[in-house]
């Protein structure tokens, strides 16, 4: 098969090598600039963990607007975070990316894998809540935290709060997250929005560098594990599915935003972070925890 825009081999559907870069990295821009995700004048912190779709993204916002670091979560789990913190140094340090790493051991005493021993809690909902309030808190000289995710882990999130019946949750989703600029939490804004994971694995792979595939080995215990093979089955027969859920999700989105949007700042917990309540989600679920 030959590529669409010229007369060589198609390496991906409908592009060569050279054609299918060109169309990733313009599709990134054409998301960047369609929602206002990234301005010049922006101080920007990634939030890498090492894998495939943060390094493509650190990569290119480094391309696009220069003077990024990144900043990475250790949450303590073994057999896979040590060595995509493997690549990701090595990465960070060709590309001349200043790299701040934090450890669940040395913020909150323990790794992931002892605190999921102590608590009913699964594991990605303990390391979900502790990662984002650790981006959050050690992110506060940023302007905008850039994350990684795609769009098929956009389609599971909508899914997944679409079954939990949680629309509150679903309105903080999209290109960019939140309900509103608020000066406690760096707004955090998803580059890769619409494109899906073959498309970032595809980037990685012919773009040379050295990335591991491995899964964190928690991911198939989760609630949005079956989601995620529920949706991979239904793209598989029905191609478009995911891209479909996303774009009327996006369709959506401006009337969920203010449906749930309130006007009062959150509180501060003790812990100095915003909370809900008195206390923040992170310093409840430690509590349970210890
Ligand atoms: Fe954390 Fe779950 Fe992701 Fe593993 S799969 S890194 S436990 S959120
Ligand atoms: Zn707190």
């Amino acid at each position: 098969m030959k590529c669409s825009k010229c007369s060589s081999k198609a390496v991906f559907p409908g592009y060569c090598k050279e054609h299918y870069i060109e169309y990733f990295e313009n599709k990134v821009k054409d998301t960047i600039e369609k929602y206002d995700l990234i301005s010049k004048e922006d101080k920007c912190v990634i939030a890498v963990s090492g894998g495939k779709d943060s390094i493509a993204v650190m990569y290119l916002v480094n391309k696009f607007f220069g003077n990024v670091s990144a900043l990475s979560i250790d949450e303590g789990i073994a057999d896979y975070r040590a060595s995509t913190l493997v690549d990701l140094k090595k990465f960070c340090t060709e590309h001349n990316i200043p790299l701040v790493i934090k450890s669940f051991k040395k913020e909150f005493g323990m790794h992931l894998d002892e605190m999921v021993k102590k608590t009913s809690f699964k594991p990605c909902h303990v390391c979900g809540v502790l990662r984002r309030y650790l981006l959050n808190k050690h992110s506060k000289d940023f302007d905008k935290i850039i994350t990684g995710h795609n769009l098929d882990d956009e389609s599971q999130a909508i899914l997944v709060n679409l079954f939990r019946g949680n629309p509150e949750l679903m309105a903080r989703l999209g290109p960019s997250t939140g309900l509103r600029k608020m000066k406690q939490f760096t707004q955090r804004v998803k580059p890769l929005y619409f494109l899906t994971e073959k498309e970032v694995m595809a980037y990685v792979i012919l773009m040379g560098w050295q990335v591991g595939f491995t899964e964190c080995n928690y991911s198939g215990i989760s609630y949005r594990s079956s989601v995620r093979d529920l949706l991979n089955e239904y793209e598989m027969n029905h191609v478009g599915t995911k891209a479909n859920v996303v774009d009327h999700f996006i369709s959506m989105l401006p009337s969920l935003k203010t449906k749930f949007a309130s006007n009062g700042e959150p509180s501060l917990c003790k812990c100095g972070e915003p909370a809900k309540s008195e206390m923040c989600k992170t310093c409840e679920l430690l509590l349970q925890i210890k």
